[in-house]
């Protein structure tokens, strides 16, 4: 028993899959041997859709037992000005183009206010590869932000702004991590790894870094005590084979730095790109992805099932097929509503709690190093990220409150 959860005896699950096709993967899975490329293949493959569900589960529970992740979090997109102009992006706007924005550093603090009753515990920061926003912008509104809310975690900037930020500052870009760590940039997220394949980039991101370079970008942060995550594009000119090579690249630099903290699946939304025709992935797709990626990464403790994407009642389902925690609460996502999503732009901590209660699992409010968020009763929060918050009577640094109102500029849609 882990977490609540009976785990099924691995005796058992060989039991169930003895004679099946499935059955050397499940004895290779249930001994903890290592998959193969051909094995995340085959897995893609199988017309044994409940057998894949099954063995992804089962790791899945010995890992986390009934637990199911969450945190409450709060996007920040500070600019939609891009000049890299991805296929697949439906949110970016090119300078001059109506639609696009630029917050000042104090618009920046405004929006991140906003919503604040929910306490929130990480502030998720992405934007466009903006042409003339200089260098100190990056740093000076890091170093704001963690002033203005201490405790709060910072994660900022995927690789490809690193890679851009390196370039505007003229700086290595070991240098510019530093920089950025000691500016408050805690961990990153996972966005722009796309599919490492360079084919299927050319497709869909061309401008964009390449996928070593990308992996070169994280094994740095990960050298320099910058944790980040890691995402998969998928549902769009990918082949299953690149699927797994991008899992197999992760799974190799995982091993050497151990600095990824999860995978996050994202599916393709066609509407608004330069690829309207793809069809949108099914919910067979979606689920296969989540389950294969929990038995592909054996070195990656968490996979996450983004509910923005693919749906909050999907996601209950892939809480039993792989996932173990469904993102955040995302106030105000916008990225992917730019390209069509059709879920809640934000979620309360209560109605997430709801969702994964409902999906049989147990809530847990996680930070950012996945220990227990604490919070008084009134649901301010005591303790996060190993930082104290402030007593409730203390100036209302860290839960600013509702006198700073939703911010003034409306972001309105790309993701790097
Ligand atoms: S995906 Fe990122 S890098 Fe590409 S156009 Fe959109 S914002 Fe720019």
């Amino acid at each position: 028993m882990r977490n609540g959860t009976a785990s099924v005896a691995a005796e058992d699950l060989l039991d169930h899959f003895s004679g099946t096709p499935l059955s050397p993967l499940a004895e290779k899975v249930a001994k903890g041997i290592r998959l193969s490329f051909d094995d995340g293949v085959a897995l893609f493959e199988s017309p044994d859709f409940h057998g894949v569900a099954r063995l992804a589960n089962w790791v899945r529970e010995k890992r986390h037992g009934n637990r199911g992740y969450f945190n409450v979090n709060r996007y920040l997109n500070p600019t939609n000005l891009c000049w890299v102009d991805c296929g697949l992006c439906a949110w970016a706007r090119k300078p001059g183009v109506p639609g696009g924005y630029t917050m000042a550093i104090e618009e920046a603090l405004s929006e991140a206010a906003s919503g604040w009753h929910d306490g929130i515990t990480e502030l998720h920061i992405v934007g466009g590869l903006h042409p003339s926003l200089p260098y100190e912008y990056y740093t000076g509104l890091l170093r704001a932000l963690r002033a203005r809310f201490p405790g709060v975690h910072l994660k900022a900037w995927t690789m490809v702004e690193l890679d851009w930020i390196a370039r505007i500052g003229k700086k290595p870009v070991e240098d510019v991590i530093l920089e950025l760590k000691a500016a408050g940039m805690d961990s990153c997220p996972g966005g722009g790894a796309e599919i490492f394949a360079k084919p299927v980039r050319d497709i869909i991101c061309t401008n964009k870094i390449t996928g070593e370079r990308w992996l070169e970008l994280a094994r740095l942060c990960h050298q320099r005590g910058v944790p980040t995550n890691v995402t998969m594009l998928y549902g769009h000119v990918e082949s299953v084979e690149d699927r797994v090579d991008h899992l197999v690249r992760i799974r190799e630099l995982q091993d050497e730095t151990g600095g990824f903290l999860g995978l996050i699946p994202l599916a393709f939304h066609p509407e608004g790109t330069q690829l309207p025709d793809v069809p949108p992935a099914t919910a067979l797709l979606d689920l296969r992805v989540i389950a294969v990626s929990r038995l592909m990464l054996d070195n990656i403790d968490h996979i996450k099932a983004y509910w923005v994407q693919i749906g909050e009642k999907l996601a209950q389902v892939a809480l039993h097929m792989g996932a173990d925690d469904l993102v955040g609460t995302v106030t105000e996502e916008t990225i992917t509503h730019a390209a069509g999503a059709e879920t809640e732009a934000g979620l309360s901590r209560q109605a997430i709690e709801a969702l994964i209660r409902g999906a049989g699992r147990e809530p847990f409010e996680r930070d950012a190093y996945y220990e227990r968020v604490i919070r008084d009763e009134t649901g301010r929060v005591v303790r996060a990220n190993r930082h104290d918050f402030a007593p409730a009577s203390a100036p209302p640094v860290s839960h600013p409150g509702p006198e700073h109102g939703p911010a003034t500029i409306d972001p309105a849609l790309a993701s790097s």
